[in-house]
């Protein structure tokens, strides 16, 4: 049997737990950085420590910290960083809305433990130096897997030890990079764990000890630089999609009340909504959101007395379908809705991914996954489109003469979200069956105007799809190389689920022998 400490150099023992754990020995005394499922620490007589002064969290994930919740006290002081306490404090973590309710939006962390804990100093800030008898620990703030997380340095003998907790993990890669995504669009995960690695890389670095994997002991200072400019390029790829497009908006003609005319018989209206207008006097709604049914009213009584009879949309996001209910009370219109968007939707309950709206949705009929559909004199083009999200579809109708292809939050000029194509592991958007897949079916069917979300038409043209094809590869690409397995789809999608799965127990990963927590 494996021996439990395994001894690095003299007076640095290494605990492979459920994270690994660092044991600073001086004498009989000791500190531990983080902390894992704390099997060990009833064992260490075996390696001559009497008294375990302090454990150092270097951030708040479960896999640092859960075992320090098997005991009501300890008999060493738990130090984490400042700020954390938004994710390990229990009282202050209903203030923050740290147990925030996922289903709106993105988490704050993916991994915070549901009860807390309690008895925590937070008191590790970088620059703010700890004397530990003759030793002077120092702390680095190295965010990433969180805000607040820091790196912890520690002399050992003659060596300039780091323990830079899951900022860095051998190779040049990151350890569930994913973790990154604070938010489901910005790099702000992205650039903070950047600077934190150009700090750590201009150290001079004995020993970089992560909180996963083996301990860099050759040449860290260049690996810590192969990936920040992984980190970068990561950065780049989020930012800005592709380059030298102009935006070629569709001129259209402003309503009124708000609302715009795109043709003669399709207009826009609100953040998400367009209205197809059929000679029936019917009339068809594309991504209703609740709060643009009052323009949508509006432009209902400009075209007097036309009737939605149809709801449609693009994606589960509520931002494009929580209006639906209205429509169907209002006007007894029915949901059509593609079975891949269905499902989220059908219970919300059951669904663990973000941006789902408040209640559940059915819809009254299922499209095709992919094919034809007619709403009268109307014939739908229907695809499963996965970009954003997984769960998306899209379709392209000729209206008045053009082809015009309705394509959700997939795609936008490069003025509005440097082109709109982020990919976020819990939002499941995915790149090379997602985006890319999305953008050949766009130049496939060469369409004239592309109607995104969030009040976005423009003129298609082939170079933009072309240039997003590529960038998805190359995303594709950066991301692959963060990750440790060197496998996206382990290390980095949709927290290496099945591609569209979308329950709890499918999603989460569960850090070995621990109980995963979600705050809720
Ligand atoms: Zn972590
Ligand atoms: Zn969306």
């Amino acid at each position: 049997m494996a021996q439990k400490f395994q001894k690095i150099i003299d007076g640095l023992w290494l605990v492979e737990d459920i994270c690994n754990v660092y044991i600073v020995q001086c004498n009989q005394r000791a500190v531990a950085i983080d902390f894992g499922s704390g099997n060990w620490f009833d064992d260490l007589g075996q390696i001559g420590v009497e008294y375990l002064d302090h454990v150092f969290l270097t951030h708040h994930h479960v896999d640092q910290c859960s075992g320090l919740q098997d005991r009501e006290s300890w008999p060493f002081t738990i130090h984490a960083p400042a700020g954390e306490e938004d994710f390990l404090d229990h009282s202050t973590m209903r203030q923050t809305g740290s147990f925030s309710r996922f289903d709106r939006g993105c988490p704050k962390s993916y991994s915070v433990l549901k009860d807390g804990l309690g008895n925590v100093v937070y008191d590790i800030r970088s620059h703010l130096d700890f004397l530990w008898l003759k030793k002077r620990i120092r702390f680095l703030a190295t965010p990433g897997h969180g805000p607040n997380a820091c790196s912890i340095i520690i002399d050992i003998g003659e060596k300039q030890i780091v323990f830079c907790g899951d900022a860095a993990y051998e190779g040049g890669t990151l350890w569930q990079p994913f973790h990154l995504e604070w938010d489901h669009y910005s790099t702000i995960g992205t650039i903070a764990a950047w600077q934190g690695i150009k700090r750590l890389a201009a150290m001079q670095i004995d020993l970089l000890c992560p909180s996963h994997g083996s301990i860099i002991d050759s040449q860290p200072n260049a690996k810590l630089n192969l990936l920040a400019e992984r980190l970068m390029k990561l950065h780049d790829v989020k930012q800005v999609n592709y380059t030298e497009e102009k935006d070629l908006y569709l001129d259209s003609e402003l309503l009124s009340f708000g609302g715009a005319k795109l043709f003669e018989h399709l207009y826009q209206f609100g953040q998400n909504g367009y209205l197809l207008l059929s000679s029936s006097g019917q009339a068809l709604i594309v991504d209703p959101f609740g709060p643009d049914m009052e323009i949508m009213e509006r432009l209902l009584g400009s075209l007097g007395g036309v009737k939605p009879t149809a709801v449609v949309v693009t994606h589960y996001h509520s931002d494009h379908c929580d209006g639906i209910e209205y429509l169907r009370q209002h006007y007894g219109a029915k949901a059509y809705l593609h079975p891949q968007v269905a499902r989220p939707l059908a219970n919300v309950n059951q669904s663990y991914i973000p941006w789902l709206p408040k209640v559940s949705i059915s819809a009254d009929e299922l499209w095709p996954n992919e094919g034809m559909w007619q709403w009268n004199e109307y014939n739908f083009q229907i695809d499963h489109c996965p970009g954003q999200t997984w769960w998306h579809c899209c379709f392209m109708i000729l209206i008045d003469g053009r082809k015009v292809f309705f394509s959700g939050d997939n795609f936008t000029p490069l003025s509005r979200y440097g082109g709109g194509c982020v990919p976020c592991s819990f939002n499941n958007g995915r790149l090379e069956d997602g985006y890319l897949k999305s953008a050949e079916l766009v130049l496939k069917y060469k369409p004239d105007v592309i109607a995104s979300g969030h009040w976005v038409y423009y003129h298609f043209t082939e170079s933009r799809f072309r240039k997003i094809i590529q960038w998805a590869h190359h995303a594709s690409d950066v991301i692959r190389q963060l990750c440790p397995t060197g496998d996206i789809e382990k290390d980095y999608y949709n927290m290496g689920a099945e591609p569209g799965a979308i329950t709890k127990e499918s999603i989460v990963r569960k850090p070995k022998g621990v109980t995963y927590l979600w705050a809720k």
